[in-house]
């Protein structure tokens, strides 16, 4: 079918559409059950059992099931059991952090899918795109991705990027024109737009004429790839450095049996003590508990609004050191309420907010504005030149609105005086629109009144349409523009703007026969001024808090915005984002810049007014030549290469188009600047964690190999029996290592400056704290065994039992100390209760394997008394308390 031939009558026909109230409810339900979900098929997932046995081709794994066979082969069946059930739950972790790695994701997905604008039952609503069907109206505009294959019925100023189906990168011009012609190729269907296309510019509407494998998309589905999951910087690392400990370990293992044999131990029995310390000793559970802090990270995050689209990201906003914020919406309530009205050198406040009910005052007074002539074609030519719409609701007696609240604000000043868009198109016919692009700042429709005189009216940034003016209305009358009258305006503009107030101006043109006024640029030019409105946009409240936060933890707010330097440079003074010395620079500077110049200046630089979204990959070029790590916002289309470029790119998700969202790598649900405070707070705590368990594991692995080597190089029986090598292995690193990774953030998390993104794993002292708790670990073990063998050498089963223990609880108390960068005493130790309760999971496994005479055979353990315990306890405590102490002292 060649729908692009067919006329807009006929398109509705053969889809059952109707084009003035959409399809019905039970109709689009009908269609759905038929033909199924606006879909394009996915790529099988591998299936639960592939995934388990996935688990088990790991290096690490595989090394621990070369010892399973070793000490198999050796005899040792307890031992060959013990391995073989530490792979099994290994494989059993492994495969459900996979599982809740892949939901959290699928989960992901979900929550950034497209919706799409749709007129159902008569009015139009958004959608989740996977539920359209053929015949659905649906509007496209700007930014948008198209949500199936559409015949365009109409199109203002509309243009679609296709290249994902005809390779052609620049944008095509749209009509809703048929067109004649044999097998045209899609690059040529102007009036058609396809799935998965973007829209550059303009918007439109169209009738669905295919979904999901039914569309052009649909046909080259098989050459879509599925998307990668990205590994992290810090997992590339850690699976890096997993490789070298795997080698260190094994060297230490290679190190201990030598020194053994050498010192006379049987050789059978050193090199079983050898493989299971190889076992205990590699961090294999490393990489799947990172895995799963990273995820449970993005879970928390996804509560506190922000959605996680590239993992990675989740580090990169630990290192964040300037966020460059969009103004309206994102530190400001995006609620506009027009509160002044200027025309010929007088101003008028509103009252009232923004429902329909108001006053206009002059100079105090409540004053009639039904005989001022200029004012009110001031408040009508801003609703004709306006796509919000008002919708009244009979049961609740009120006005709601729809569309961008810039010109909401207006429908409503205009509603105050009793004008309504519907009572004036009675008299007037809108034949044209150049919709608002946030470039030309401006937007304008052409019109025709009844006497079929055409007129266009422009609405736009004050400053940007007095030099479009030739004229102006004063006193009454359309006269040339002067200069007196150019310093009024520009005095109006100043003293709104001052004030913290956004501003519209309003124009208009009227048109001759001859006068072509089929482009923007030549519709907008030699226009007449008529006045300005005002809007107030508050604060959002909880911004300049997140700011002052954000100040506090090194990072610097930059506000980037569309709208006046004086308005940008009011709100940032009351958000605290510009220092008495800070400097405001507007576009036309921004663009006289030379990159170099910026880059001088850009520290100085803490708000960019009237700039293009365009110079938005100016600033985050320049920040990043001077070793910054920048999150920067954005919404619509032109925000896109910014977004793509910062470190963290950020869209928002209410107000944001499909383009940026796809650019960017974290979506805020509610739009708030607030809200990235919080990725950024969580970024790095979850760092924090990895790091907390990183230290934990590796600390307790470089202890337990070091009391067999101290053991061997003192000459002493070995201190530990293989079995319990794996036990201690076994009840130490599974539940308090990912307890670590769930820990509450540190109170001074955002308090510290961020990190160097170019930081180790073992940077800020961790390499030594490692080493330094591991080697205690490992000298008060030894000293327990030493001590209990001195106290009675005959009996070496106790002083087994009771370096096994001394071993176990200095690491289940060295992991409370792992939850601070500073010391134990600044954590309440209750605070992780799953920590608690870990611990002491990990006390009662410990227990069990003493204190159950079965299990004693097995362990070869024997209960201990209480003088025992105490030895034990206080061995245990020194590497924590010790150390702790004695930096206490220091300082
Ligand atoms: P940001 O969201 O980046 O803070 P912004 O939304 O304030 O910026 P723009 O939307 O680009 O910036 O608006 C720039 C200027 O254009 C505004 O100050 C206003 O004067 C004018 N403007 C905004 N919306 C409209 C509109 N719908 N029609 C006409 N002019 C508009």
């Amino acid at each position: 079918m060649n729908w692009y031939e067919l006329s807009q009558e006929e398109v509705e026909k053969l889809t059952n559409s109707n084009t003035k109230v959409g399809l019905s409810d039970k109709e689009s339900e009908r269609k759905l059950k038929e033909f199924g979900y606006n879909q394009l098929q996915e790529a099988k997932k591998p299936s639960a059992i592939l995934v388990f046995l996935g688990q088990f081709k790991d290096f690490m794994v595989l090394v621990l099931l070369a010892a399973t066979l070793l000490s198999g082969m050796l005899g040792e069946y307890l031992d060959a059991i013990a391995i073989i059930l530490i792979v099994i739950m290994n494989g059993i972790l492994g495969f459900i952090q996979e599982r809740k790695a892949e939901k959290s994701l699928a989960a992901l997905r979900e929550l950034s899918a497209p919706t799409v604008t749709v007129l159902r039952e008569g009015s139009w609503t958004n959608l989740p795109a996977k539920e359209l069907v053929v015949g659905d109206v649906v509007k496209i505009s700007s930014g948008d991705r198209v949500g199936a294959d559409l015949r365009l019925i109409s199109a203002k100023g509309l243009y679609i990027e296709e290249s994902a189906l005809t390779g052609e990168s620049l944008p095509v011009h749209k009509s809703s024109d048929s067109i004649r012609g044999r097998e045209l190729p899609l690059g040529d269907q102007s009036n058609m737009a396809f799935m998965g296309t973007m829209v550059t510019r303009g918007n439109g509407v169209g009738i669905v004429i295919g979904t999901g494998m039914k569309t052009e998309m649909g046909k080259i589905a098989h050459l879509i790839q599925s998307a990668e999951t990205l590994l992290t910087p810090l997992q590339l690392k850690l699976e890096q450095l997993g490789k070298i400990l795997i080698v260190i370990a094994l060297l230490l293992t290679v190190l201990v049996v030598a020194v053994g044999v050498y010192e006379g131990h049987d050789l059978y029995s050193m090199i079983l003590s050898g493989v299971s310390l190889a076992v205990a000793a590699i961090p294999e559970g490393l990489p799947a508990i990172v895995t799963i802090a990273l995820a449970l990270g993005v879970q928390k995050m996804i509560k506190r609004k922000a959605i996680v689209r590239k993992l990675p990201s989740v580090e990169t906003l630990g290192c964040a050191t300037v966020i460059c914020s969009d103004k309206t919406g994102t530190l400001t309530q995006n609620k506009m309420t027009v509160t002044h009205l200027w025309k010929e050198g007088q101003t008028w406040n509103v009252t009232g907010s923004g429902d329909s009910t108001g006053e206009f005052l002059r100079k105090g007074k409540k004053c009639n504005i039904e005989n001022d002539e200029t004012l009110l074609q001031l408040l009508s030519y801003s609703i004709l030149c306006n796509n919000a719409e008002l919708v009244y609701s009979e049961n609740r007696d009120s006005y709601t609105i729809n569309g961008d609240p810039t010109e909401a604000a207006l429908v409503v000043s205009g509603l105050k005086a009793g004008i309504t868009k519907e009572s004036l198109l009675e008299q007037i016919e809108i034949l044209d629109e150049f919709p608002f692009d946030s470039t030309r700042k401006m937007m304008s429709v052409v019109i025709q009144n009844k006497n079929s005189e055409k007129f266009v009216i422009t609405k736009g940034a004050p400053d940007v349409l007095l030099q479009k003016c030739d004229y102006i209305i004063w006193d009454g009358k359309r006269q040339l523009i002067r200069q007196q009258h150019i310093e009024k305006v520009k005095e109006a503009i100043m003293s709104l703007g001052s004030q913290a107030l956004r501003t519209i101006a309003v124009a208009y043109k009227p048109l001759k026969s001859a006068d072509d006024a089929t482009s923007a640029r030549s519709a907008e030019s030699h226009l007449t001024f008529v006045g300005l409105q005002g809007m107030i946009d508050p604060p959002r409240p909880e911004v300049r808090r997140s700011i002052k936060d954000c100040q506090k933890a090194g990072i610097k707010t930059v506000m980037i915005t569309g709208d006046h330097v004086v308005t940008a440079s009011a709100i940032a003074r009351q958000l605290d984002i510009l220092p008495p010395n800070g400097k405001v620079v507007d576009g036309a500077s921004l663009q006289a810049m030379s990159e170099e110049e910026l880059e001088r200046e850009v520290e100085n630089i803490y708000v960019y007014a009237r700039v293009s979204p365009e110079h938005k990959l100016k600033i985050v070029k320049a920040l990043q030549k001077r070793g910054h790590v920048v999150a920067m916002t954005g919404d619509g289309v032109n925000d896109a290469p910014a977004i793509k470029s910062a470190n963290i790119g950020v869209a928002m998700g209410i107000t944001g188009t499909d383009v940026a969202k796809e650019a960017s790598s974290l979506v805020l649900s509610d739009d708030n600047f607030a809200t990235i405070r919080a990725a950024i707070e969580e970024g790095r705590n979850i760092y924090e964690n990895i790091r907390k368990f990183i230290r934990y594991l590796l600390a307790s692995n470089v202890g337990e190999i070091l009391v067999m080597l101290f053991a061997m190089l003192l000459k002493m029986p070995l201190p530990l029996l293989p079995i319990q090598i794996l036990w201690v292995n076994l009840v130490t690193d599974g539940l308090p290592a990912m307890a670590l990774g769930v820990d509450p953030a540190e109170d001074n998390v955002m308090k510290r400056e961020p990190r160097k993104s170019n930081e180790g794993v073992f940077s800020r002292g961790l390499g030594w704290k490692i080493i330094s708790r591991g080697f205690m670990i490992g000298a008060v073990t030894t000293l327990a065994f030493w001590i209990a063998l001195k106290e009675n050498p005959d009996f070496l089963i106790r002083a087994q039992t009771i370096a096994f223990c001394t071993l176990v609880m200095a690491q289940l108390i060295h992991v409370f100390d792992c939850r601070s960068e500073r010391s134990v005493f600044h954590r309440n130790p209750f605070q992780n209760i799953y920590l608690v309760l870990a611990v002491l999971s990990s006390v009662l496994l410990l227990l069990v394997a003493m204190y159950i005479p079965f299990l004693q055979s097995i362990f070869h353990t024997i209960p201990l008394n209480l003088r025992d315990w105490l030895l034990v306890i206080g061995m245990a405590s020194i590497p924590t308390f010790a150390l702790a102490g004695f930096q206490v002292f220091k300082r």
